[in-house]
């Protein structure tokens, strides 16, 4: 990379990692010029979908990111606050409760709200759709399906799960179907649902079911966001299964009433798609190129799923180091970014896949599981007083 001429960054895909690494560069360098390009058509063309759980992994970053300013400290309208989550049984009977280790650092927020601050000053060319690249002496140029391409000094992949730009950089990297699908929906509470007013009263709340069928419940301004995983059974069953059967599911592997209306009750216009889930191996070696005209970001470099929170948090932390390697370009300043980034994304795989496979566990070892929550949670108290003259002595010598 040139350090003594303006730097062009090929930015390929306008998602939360790409955007967030577009502002973190323009607002730092004059000398960086920052070129986006999204496959979709427009700004509104897709729906975003509800609301996205930011810890403190992903406000470290987002807190640098000027335009972001007003969204995160508008607490009335902007974010909303959990301060722990609870895991239940299908009767939404507390197995084990945890407080969030720092409640000021977790907040949900409305995709939409982020990705329209995200996008402010950006002029993202949209209904570009990459399809490759070629490797040039002194840059990169990319191809985009409606025939054009356009050179520059780095290019970097910010194209999501399933990228093209992952495709020919590291053509034997794979992603595995979990054979998971997973829906959600949106509602306004309801009076007579008072179990889960009670539980989620700012908290998230896993529940349980049968047969490996898992819901999460979380209160959002004035709504309920729920979603319902389940091991899939048939064939693609993403595209087979209807809204009434997402009711059915609940009916016939919670058999909680609540939870049925919950689902009944939601306007079909809010339900999001079935979709699968998928991962990335849990890689123990980098596998990232070090290749100084391309690199990868976000879920282009390490797919996860969804269920532990951490892909867009982990796409964000993945932005600061990379602006501030591309800010501060040295001859190892990639390499050490792709290793870092390496053993963050893949240590988020690993804990996403470990959450995705806990909480859809069927048969004895769900029975199992359960057990082992409540007898942890039962001894909780009893731990806590046991490690208080070890903590208390932790405190007093940092
Ligand atoms: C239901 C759900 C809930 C989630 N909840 C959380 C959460 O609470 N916390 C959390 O941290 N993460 C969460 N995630 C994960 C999070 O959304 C992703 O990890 C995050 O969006 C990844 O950011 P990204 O920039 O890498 O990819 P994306 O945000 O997916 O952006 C990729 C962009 O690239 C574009 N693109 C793709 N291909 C091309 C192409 N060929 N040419 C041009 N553009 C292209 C896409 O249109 C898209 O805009 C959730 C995900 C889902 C599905």
């Amino acid at each position: 990379m040139s350090t003594d001429s303006i730097t062009t960054v090929l930015i390929i895909g306008g998602g939360m990692g790409g955007l967030a690494l577009a502002q973190l560069l323009l607002q730092s360098s004059s000398s960086v010029k920052v070129l986006v390009f999204e496959r979709d058509e427009t700004e509104k063309s897709r729906d975003q979908g509800y609301c996205i759980g930011i810890d403190s992994t992903g406000l470290d970053t987002l807190d640098k990111i000027r335009v972001l300013d007003q969204l995160l400290s508008d607490e009335s309208n902007g974010y909303s606050s959990i301060t722990g989550f609870r895991m239940c049984n299908r009767y939404l009977q507390t197995l084990f409760e945890f407080k969030a280790p720092n409640p000021d650092r977790f907040k949900l927020i409305y995709r939409e709200d982020l990705r329209n601050a995200l996008l402010t000053n950006i002029d993202v060319q949209w209904n570009k759709r990459f399809t490759s690249y070629k490797i040039l002496d002194d840059g990169i140029e990319a191809y985009f399906d409606d025939g054009t391409s356009v050179s520059g000094t780095i290019l970097i992949g910010c194209d999501g799960a399933r990228s093209l730009v992952r495709a020919q950089l590291i053509p034997d990297f794979q992603r595995n179907d979990l054979r998971i699908i997973n829906s959600a929906g949106t509602i306004e509470p309801y009076d007579d649902m008072k179990k889960i007013h009670q539980i989620s009263k700012d908290s998230g709340v896993r529940i349980f079911g049968k047969q490996g069928h898992s819901m999460l419940v979380l209160p959002f301004r004035q709504s309920w966001i729920w979603g319902l995983s389940w091991p899939e059974q048939g064939d693609h069953e993403e595209t087979n299964v209807s809204t009434a059967q997402l009711v059915d599911k609940i009916r016939q592997h919670f058999n909680n009433d609540e939870l049925v209306r919950l689902a009944e009750r939601t306007s079909p216009s809010s339900y999001l798609a079935p979709f699968r889930m998928y991962s990335a191996l849990c890689l123990k070696q980098n596998p990232f190129p070090n290749n100084p005209h391309v690199t990868l970001l976000g879920d282009a470099a390490h797919p996860m799923t969804t269920q532990a929170g951490k892909g867009a948090n982990t796409a964000f932390a993945d932005a600061l180091d990379l602006a501030d390697a591309l800010l501060n370009p040295s001859s190892s300043s990639l390499s050490d970014y792709e290793q870092k980034m390496f053993k963050r994304g893949f240590e988020a795989v690993k804990a996403s896949l470990g959450m995705t496979n806990m909480i859809h566990l069927t048969g004895w070892k769900g029975l199992l599981r359960d057990c082992i929550l409540s007898i942890i949670s039962y001894m909780m108290p009893l731990i806590n007083v046991i490690s208080m003259p070890l903590r208390l002595f932790k405190k007093k010598h940092d």
